[in-house]
Parts: C-alpha cells; sequence; structure tokens
C-alpha cells in the first residue's frame, strides 16, 4: 500500500454500497461478522458480469483452455503437499492484557501493545491461514479438513483427468473460479481483504522451455483485460514485480490498480514451475497422473505451470471506485438549476443495469410494463415508476444504469419514447419499434 490515500473517496464508495444494495456486512442484524461480505440486488450482478466477463475472456474465446468446477473442501493431503497446511502461516504477537492479536511484522515494538499500552506480550506463534472443519460425525484430528485457501489446488490434482476428457495436449489451460477461505488476520479496506472471497485462476501447462513465452503471453492478454474488456485507465494500473521469488519460480509480477488507500494488487501472474506437479506426484504417489508423456522422446515429464490468478472481490471494489463520480446535474429543487449528481460509470458490459424503464405516470405502467418485457429480451433492466422523474433519475445514476428510457402520454400517440443518456445527460427521442437496435448499437 502507498502514500496516496483518498479515505473520502473510499468512505462514499462505502456509503453509496450500502445505500444501493450493492454490498454490505454479512449477518448485519448480528452485528456483522468481520472479513465477510454479502452482495445485494445490484451488487450480485455486477459481480456476476465480471466473472462472466472472465470465463468468456479466458475460456470461451480459446480453444487451448478448458473450464473445471471443484469442491470447496478437498483431501487433507492435497493442502499438505501444496505447503499451506506448514507453511501458509503469520506470525503473531497476543496481548495478555486486551487480548488483541497483531502480525508481528506490523508492529513497530512488538513488546508493548498499540492499543492498551500493556507490556505484557506474548512471544510471536504461528497462525495459520487455513480455515479448519470436520467430515464426518467425529470432531477429531483424523477427520480435519480445510476449506481451500486458493483454487487452484484442484486444477492441479484433477490436471490428468481433465487432460484426457477433453483431450487437450500440451501446451494448454485449465481454469476455474470459486470461493477461498483465509483466516486474514486484519480484515481491511472494505472487501479488499475478505476472509471469503472468489479467485479466478488459470493454470497453463507448457514445456519448459516454452514456458517464458507464455509467461509473457499470458501477462499480455491479463492487461489487456482490464484496459479494453473493463476500461481501467493504464495509469491507474502498473505491474509489481515480486521482490522474492520462490525458490521453483522464474517469474512472477502482480497486477497493482490505484484504490483510494493507495496501490494494491488485483491479480498475480506467476511461473510456478514444476513445483506443484511434483509436489502431488510425491504426496498422492501417482506420478503418471501428474506427468505427460512425450510421443518424440518417448518420455514422461512433468509440465511447466504459468498462472493468471486474480480476484472477484477486489475487481469488483475496482470497479466500484474507478466508477465513483460526482458532478452537477440539472434539478427541480427550489431556488436552484443545478444540484450535486453521484453517479457510477460502470461500463456497459458490467453494469448491473443496462436500461431502465419509467413510465411518466403510474398510469402508463401497463404499456411501459410490457416495452420492459421486450427489453429484457436482450437487456438487463429495471422498471421503476415511483417518485419524481429526478428523483428515478439519481437513483439509476447512483447504480451506474447507462440508460433510461422514459414512457410520456405522447409515447402512446407518436410511438416514441425519450432516451436519457447517463454520462451526457442527453436526451433523444426514439421510436419504440427501434429502440433495441439503436440500444443495441450504443450497448
Ligand atoms: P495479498 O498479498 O494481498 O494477501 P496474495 O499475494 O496472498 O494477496 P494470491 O495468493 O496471489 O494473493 O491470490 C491471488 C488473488 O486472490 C489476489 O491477487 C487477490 O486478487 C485475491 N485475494 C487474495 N487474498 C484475498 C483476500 N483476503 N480477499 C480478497 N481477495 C483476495
Amino acid at each position: 500500500m502507498s502514500e496516496q490515500v483518498n479515505s473520502d473517496l473510499m468512505s462514499k464508495v462505502v456509503a453509496l454500497c450500502k445505500r444501493r444494495g450493492i454490498i454490505f456486512q454479512s449477518s448485519e442484524i448480528y452485528g456483522g461478522i468481520n472479513g465477510f461480505w454479502d452482495y445485494g440486488p445490484n451488487g450480485a450482478p455486477l459481480r456476476r458480469n465480471i466473472e462472466q466477463l472472465w470465463w468468456r475472456h479466458m475460456v470461451e474465446m480459446r480453444d487451448n483452455v478448458v473450464g473445471i468446477e471443484s469442491t470447496i473442501i478437498c483431501h487433507p493431503r492435497v493442502w499438505h503437499a501444496s505447503g499451506h497446511v506448514e507453511q501458509f502461516c503469520d506470525m503473531m504477537i497476543d496481548c495478555m492484557e486486551c487480548k488483541r492479536r497483531y502480525r508481528s511484522d506490523q508492529l513497530e515494538n512488538p513488546n508493548q501493545c498499540p492499543d492498551c499500552g500493556s507490556k505484557k506480550m506474548t512471544e510471536p506463534r504461528e497462525f495459520n491461514l487455513m480455515m479448519k472443519t470436520y467430515v464426518g460425525p467425529v470432531f477429531d484430528e483424523e477427520h480435519a479438513a480445510y476449506l481451500r485457501a486458493e483454487s487452484c489446488q484442484p486444477i492441479f490434482v484433477n490436471f490428468n483427468t481433465v487432460r484426457n476428457t477433453s483431450r487437450q495436449k500440451i501446451p494448454f489451460g485449465i481454469a476455474q473460479t470459486g470461493k477461498a477461505f483465509r483466516n486474514e488476520i486484519n480484515p481491511r479496506f472494505f472487501t479488499f481483504r475478505s476472509r471469503e472471497f472468489t479467485q479466478m485462476e488459470m493454470e497453463f501447462f507448457c514445456r519448459e522451455e516454452e514456458s517464458m513465452e507464455w509467461y509473457e503471453y499470458w501477462r499480455g492478454e491479463r492487461w489487456k483485460f482490464y484496459t479494453r474488456e473493463l476500461g481501467i485507465a493504464e495509469d491507474k494500473l502498473r505491474w509489481k514485480p515480486h521482490e522474492n521469488l520462490a525458490h521453483y519460480a522464474k517469474a512472477a509480477v502482480d497486477i497493482e490498480y490505484l484504490f483510494p488507500f493507495g496501490w494494491g494488487e488485483i491479480e498475480g501472474i506467476h511461473h510456478r514451475g514444476t513445483y506443484d506437479m511434483m509436489r502431488h506426484a510425491e504426496y498422492s504417489g501417482q506420478e503418471q497422473d501428474c506427468k505427460v508423456f512425450d510421443q518424440e522422446t518417448r518420455e514422461s515429464y512433468y509440465p511447466t505451470v504459468v498462472e493468471t490468478s486474480c480476484g472477484l472481490d477486489r475487481i469488483c471494489l475496482m470497479m466500484l471506485c474507478d466508477a465513483y463520480h460526482e458532478d452537477l446535474a440539472e434539478t427541480r429543487k427550489e431556488g436552484m438549476d443545478e444540484d450535486e449528481r453521484v453517479v457510477m460509470r460502470f461500463p456497459a458490459n458490467v453494469a448491473p443495469v443496462q436500461v431502465a424503464i419509467l413510465p411518466l405516470s403510474k398510469k402508463l405502467s401497463e404499456p411501459a410494463g410490457k416495452l420492459r418485457e421486450l427489453l429484457s429480451l436482450c437487456f438487463r433492466t429495471d422498471f421503476d415508476d415511483a417518485g419524481s422523474i429526478g428523483r428515478r433519475y439519481r437513483r439509476q445514476d447512483e447504480v451506474g444504469t447507462p440508460f433510461c428510457v422514459t414512457y410520456d402520454f405522447d409515447s402512446q400517440d407518436d410511438g416514441c419514447v425519450t432516451v436519457r443518456d447517463r454520462d451526457s445527460m442527453e436526451q433523444e427521442r426514439i421510436a419504440v419499434n427501434e429502440l433495441t437496435v439503436w440500444l443495441l448499437d450504443k450497448l
């Protein structure tokens, strides 16, 4: 995290998310639970649209990547092989007085509690970030299992089954999106560091000799995803090479976004060597399932893995921060011509609602409802007949709806509606029977 902090923008985004049912605390009526967040009626579609866009970009548009959907709980040995059970730890110090727990590398003085000032502090102790549960009726170590800490391990474990059944040959990739769980010590920055979150990962299996070429290729593809598909400006993104490479890795880099609280990682692109496949061969004893056979040399070898790994919730947060704008809009409020408006400038491909249908009067709800039905065949729509038209525009602006279609008393006679553009706020009269084509063109 860096110096440039805009906590004002962050609190505005958090407040908007709550006000408009985008994201709010999980189990709020019980006071919430730290590090867990729910997505509401405007957040769930945003999240889903981004996930679908990723799936389309990474799986559906390619013939050398296939998708899977694995379980959250795997055989516990998977997490021993991956190193998570032994190494996925932070060093923690507890205050014996106020019982607060701190990451030792984040304490200025490890001998004094920054909250209560007590000097009764424990020695640094390892704290594992894996979430544990029990499978079956007996709650003992033999039945212990873990919620996955990353979604990629099941990909490695399923490698050969997927390769055989999809008739893929090296080089090819396996992708999946799904929940991951980490008992983060300090969940913070809204959803940025959560304890339950969704990852979108792709593991690309190739020959060692070609691996750096593929690494460069995937770096390029992932950059394009953010700048072209999601429309993020290049100066809000940066590459951050890893300072300490894992011993088996040839290269690793993060893509960071300039959040209101500073630069933060949204994705990692990692060269993982043959490490994962060798570890699973060793721990499972099924070497043949972790190797591929080379027809030319008549030998089996471990494929090298290049990974792209991003967090859906962090991308959603990036989109929310990036979309948030305040400007001035015409108002009918007494004594004012213009009033401040909040507008979310989401790209149309991820906006929760693409077209809102607003009958000018409740008396027009029936024909306007029919228009909504028609437009729903092609677009994500919303229907709102409550309150003044100005207020309805404001509501749609706050959830980032690119177009509002007003159905008025003239519409029944002239067969036209007024379409208002979210960003320019310009209004245009369009014939209903040309509306779908007009909107398809714009969206
Ligand atoms: P960080 O250093 O921020 O903890 P990481 O390097 O541990 O992240 P990875 O293990 O590489 O993260 O996970 C890949 C992606 O998963 C990250 O780029 C991020 O988008 C997402 N991610 C990881 N941890 C969290 C979390 N606690 N909450 C939300 N998203 C997360």
